[in-house]
């Protein structure tokens, strides 16, 4: 699952102590395995491989540019949904031919770097969208490619519904009944040819029914255009596959392939995956401090070092994270500690930020904790470095890359100068 793994009493990244990188770069530090980012992406690669898929990794799950170049050399293309994600991909030595371009919003700036870039396609969310694209590309006198993301009304249980994007009346794509028709119209633009079908239906995705279900309706649209003399060469299943969080919740690659590869294997249509998650989310920790230990009333409150402008995925979506000190006691039975040791705690482990949703657990079980402890939340690779802020002027965090028994900084700690810049 990882390469975090706690040996004689003290967690490792690799073959590196997470205390000796903190001691050097302090915290809130987020910190990667890079042998975890490949594992996660090769297994992905393989279980898929008998449709020879491009896979276009999610740039907004964890973009650091070091991060990129590590994906883009084990051959990965890029989803991106903004022309800032399009620019780090680039920076990144993203062939352009393997980005494909999502967002409901995409302005003329941001079409027109994209169409100069040449990126391989444009995942178009609305009609005006498709003649906007078609107009700016006539300007230029330059042809490219798009996909429609269709919207295939299906439903998936147990995911967030701040990240659920497949069922109808949210803001994605173009319901599955106008579609038709879409294409149809589509087919008389002279300068973006609309052959592809894009399918993102949110994230996680947790079990491989509502990817059946929605590649099911968009295989029977496929065919109903191919009657009317409108060929679609290309599928984007998106992305949305599942994690570890809480343990081996998550269904493998092998799992959703072995539901998948059959529906496409023998249809003709070349094939795109969009996994952010799946790729990166355990490749990551976040490591923070313990500040100070305190009650109030009844709830006993760890204050560590990081806060909800670091990773705000229990704020925003009630996330779960596993947290463990990096120089335990003892190791939980599972990530959810259901068998909890009889001295372990019950705690809330919050943040300084002046909000009250600042926090990363509550109600959670831990060992007996004290001021200078380290804790590592774990799962954070994913919607962590990728989403954080300077709320409050916190400084962004450090990022390390560890790759076997050596480590580097990809991201320095932001400065208070960093926290002013551009202002006068
Ligand atoms: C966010 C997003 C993804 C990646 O989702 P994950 O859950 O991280 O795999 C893929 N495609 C599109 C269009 C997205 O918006």
């Amino acid at each position: 699952m990882d390469h975090f793994i706690y040996r004689d009493g003290q967690l490792y990244c690799e073959q590196v102590p997470v205390e000796d990188i903190v001691r050097q770069v302090g915290t809130p530090a987020y910190i990667y395995s890079l042998a975890t980012l490949q594992t996660h992406y090769q297994r992905i690669a393989e279980a898929f491989a008998p449709l020879h898929p491009l896979i276009c990794y999610s740039v907004k799950s964890c973009g650091n540019l070091a991060i990129l170049a590590a994906l883009r050399a084990c051959g990965s293309g890029f989803d991106v949904v903004s022309g800032g994600e399009l620019f780090r991909a680039r920076r990144a030595g993203a062939d352009p031919s393997k980005i494909v371009f999502a967002g409901v919003g995409k302005t003329d700036p941001e079409i027109n770097d994209a169409l100069d870039a040449g990126i391989g396609w444009f995942n178009i969310e609305s009609e005006e969208e498709f003649w906007n694209l078609e107009r700016l590309a006539a300007q230029k006198s330059v042809h490219t490619r798009a996909a429609l993301r269709v919207n295939p009304d299906v439903t998936s249980h147990g995911t967030h519904v701040k990240t659920l994007t497949g069922k109808k009346d949210t803001k994605f794509g173009v319901d599955i009944d106008r579609a038709e028709e879409f294409y149809v119209q589509a087919a008389a633009a002279t300068h973006v040819r609309l052959n592809a079908l894009h399918l993102h239906i949110g994230s996680p995705i947790k079990t491989v029914q509502p990817y059946v279900d929605a590649i099911g309706k968009a295989l029977q649209l496929i065919q109903r255009l191919r009657q009317r003399g409108i060929r679609v060469d290309t599928i984007d299943i998106g992305g949305g596959f599942a994690a570890f969080y809480e343990g081996n919740e998550a269904p493998h690659a092998e799992v959703y392939a072995a539901a998948i590869v059959p529906l496409l294997q023998n249809t003709g249509l070349k094939v795109l995956l969009e996994p952010g998650r799946s790729i990166s989310c355990n490749a990551g920790i976040l490591v923070s401090r313990v500040q100070y230990v305190k009650q109030g009333g009844r709830r006993k409150f760890i204050i560590v070092d990081a806060a909800m402008n670091d990773l705000i995925r229990p704020t925003l979506y009630e996330s779960y994270h596993f947290i463990w000190p990096t120089a335990p006691t003892h190791l939980p039975a599972s990530r959810l500690s259901t068998l909890r040791s009889p001295d372990d705690e019950l705690v809330d482990v919050v943040g300084p930020i002046c909000e009250s949703g600042d926090y990363f657990a509550q109600d959670r079980h831990l060992p007996p904790l004290r001021r200078g402890d380290l804790l590592a939340l774990f799962s954070a690779g994913a919607y962590g470095f990728a989403m954080s802020s300077q709320y409050n002027a916190r400084p962004r965090a450090v990022e390390i890359l560890v790759d076997g028994s050596n480590w580097r900084i990809i991201r320095k700690r932001e400065s208070h100068e960093d926290l002013i810049r551009g202002e006068e």
